[in-house]
């Protein structure tokens, strides 16, 4: 992906001879090398709200797809995850 990049702004030409619609197709490269993953914490943060959601019955996946993917991939945040579920569950049990 970087080679890519690099390759296309060692070119000769100076970057403002580029066709505009290369200029847009180079940041958007670079959009998409943004880190599309979040840490833990984010995750833990995004918990409360992403529980909810899902005990909505919302849909989680298109919502929160980065939490989702974490959760997918991080046995500790699903297990958090489990764990806020059944509180929330517990809670309305009370009612
Ligand atoms: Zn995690």
């Amino acid at each position: 992906m970087f080679k890519k990049i690099k390759r296309l702004f060692s070119k000769k030409e100076p970057f403002e001879s580029l066709p505009p619609e290369r200029i847009s197709m180079l940041l958007d490269m670079l959009a998409r090398t943004e880190p599309l993953e979040v840490s833990c914490d984010d995750v833990s943060t995004a918990l409360a709200e992403f529980s909810e959601m899902h005990k909505r019955g919302e849909d989680v996946t298109h919502l929160m797809p980065l939490v989702h993917q974490h959760l997918g991939m991080c046995p500790e945040c699903r297990e958090e995850f489990e764990a806020v579920k059944a509180a929330i569950e517990a809670e309305q049990q009370l009612d």
